[in-house]
């Protein structure tokens, strides 16, 4: 993205907040274009004849510095790249990286079909989000177009996850693109021997295509080069994943410069990175060695600058690293991930049931109330709006304040006096200097719980029900 403030995209809008595109002025709807929560195409006004060349115009300021790829179709299509920072506190990262899990034609159908269920129903609740996996790559190892074009089919009647088509021979590709010509699959891969054949079938079928070539820079680029002359920018780029020792040590020097260079303005090259992390399987005896070590690699390349992967390990103990970090290096630094602030229910409380207050941090709130939950305590959970922030931050930074619990108490429209037979609430121990402030603003009784939720469940034993006064 050339630019970055909502001034300078307010320039090219028509300036009449007429509203059409949801919000009550067109700088609102500027500062949506720069953090991608609105497209351009969502004003309408702009779609008219006489603002064409504005329209053009902003649509390339607004475009990211690498390209963003779309693969397979319907709700569950991925888009990688469309990055615009090299370091994720700059700005954030977009596009999570897409993870794909391999399957092969040579696999007996039942099983090949019961690894595509379990790649699509993997999931796993996380701060008020499923952690989920994206995509299947399915790998010819038959050299069999029919064979291949028939485990595609499989694949497709068991799953709506986008596809990676793995392959150089283009003959194989092109039985697989045959049967998935709807689906809007990734090509894996073209390289300095195919490409030919394979660009034809990217600009026939209209799909996007990996371009391979392992740690040779200057070939890879010149492949990009041709092919966008040739008509296709639906570019991914795999420079080799070496798996181990100073070759995987090029492999991460490789990644850096593709991504700095596509950054910093090198059109040529400016497109999604692949990283192919199922090659550990190469070199490691054991499989509980080699999904260790193919989630080692699935991690540096999530942090540099992977854009998709291809992987094989479906064992929870791989992907619940891969997922988490992941997920935490693709969350907006910017925001902290919060939960709506409101009065929640745990379980099924009723009046004589405790009621606790928490932060709206996404993390200290599904941390606490999972404890609770688990433990099967039934109660009332606050969650403050303290700007997403956790408690003992809040509490030293002043978003977690007497007057900002009892503003949430008011919000939620519980009233602890008639609510409750107890008139009390439960601080989390991070929060204890609040204690007579709290008691003053509400006129309730306060007990202070432990620093730990996961305390919680003891610390209820003693002290709950509060012995009268
Ligand atoms: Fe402004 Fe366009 Fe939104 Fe209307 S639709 S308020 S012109 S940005």
């Amino acid at each position: 993205m050339k630019i970055n403030s909502p001034l300078e995209a307010y320039k090219y809008l028509p300036g009449t907040n007429c509203g059409e595109c949801g919000e009550q002025t067109c700088m609102a709807f500027a500062a949506h274009l720069i953090d991608r929560s609105k497209k351009l195409t969502d004003c309408t006004p702009m779609l008219e004849e006489k603002f064409k060349k504005k329209f053009k115009e902003l649509q390339a300021l607004l475009a990211p510095e690498i390209r963003e790829v779309e693969i397979g179709v319907g709700e569950k299509a991925v888009k990688i790249g469309g990055d615009d920072v090299l370091y994720r506190h700059r700005l954030t990262f977009f596009d999570p990286t897409a993870f794909a899990y391999d399957v092969w034609d040579t696999m007996p159908e039942n099983e090949l079909v019961e690894r595509v269920k379990k790649i699509q129903d993997f999931k796993k609740f996380y701060v008020g989000n499923f952690l989920t996996l994206d995509m299947v790559a399915v790998r010819c190892v038959s050299k069999d177009p029919k064979k291949f074009a028939d485990a595609v089919k499989k694949v497709i009647g068991t799953t709506d996850l986008p596809l990676i088509l793995c392959s150089f021979d283009p003959e194989v590709l092109k039985a697989g693109l045959e049967v998935a010509k709807d689906k809007n699959p990734l090509l894996y891969a073209a390289n300095k021997d195919n490409w030919q054949q394979v660009a034809d079938l990217a600009l026939e079928y209209n799909v996007p295509v990996t371009l391979f070539s392992p740690d040779d820079l200057d070939t890879l680029k010149s492949l990009a080069v041709t092919f966008a002359k040739m008509g296709t920018e639906k570019l991914v780029l795999d420079p080799g994943t070496f798996p181990a020792g100073k070759d995987l040590k090029k492999t991460f020097t490789n990644f850096l410069k593709i991504r700095r260079a596509g950054v910093e303005g090198d059109r040529d090259i400016a497109y999604p990175i692949m990283a192919v992390p199922l090659t550990a399987w190469m070199v490691q005896d054991d499989a509980v060695s080699a999904s260790y070590w193919e989630t080692v690699i699935a991690s540096i390349f999530t942090i540099k600058y992977g854009d998709v992967m291809i992987m094989h390990s479906i064992e929870p103990y791989a992907l619940l690293p891969q997922l988490h970090i992941r997920d935490t290096i693709y969350t907006d630094p910017r925001k902290p991930v919060s939960v709506q602030p409101a009065m929640y229910k745990v379980g099924t409380p009723d009046k004589d049931s405790p009621v606790l207050v928490t932060t709206n941090f996404a993390q200290t709130y599904y941390t606490v109330e999972s404890d609770l939950a688990s433990s099967k305590i039934n109660c009332f959970l606050w969650a403050i709006d303290t700007d997403g922030i956790g408690v003992e931050a809040a509490v030293a930074g002043g978003q977690l304040t007497a007057a900002k619990i009892k503003k949430g108490i008011e919000d939620s429209g519980f009233d602890l006096k008639n609510d409750t037979t107890h008139n009390t609430i439960i601080l989390p121990g991070l929060a204890a200097r609040l204690q007579g402030d709290v008691e003053d603003e509400t006129g309730a009784r306060v007990m202070i719980g432990p620093a730990d939720s996961g305390r919680l469940p003891g610390w209820m034993e003693k002290n709950w029900p509060p012995k009268a006064k």
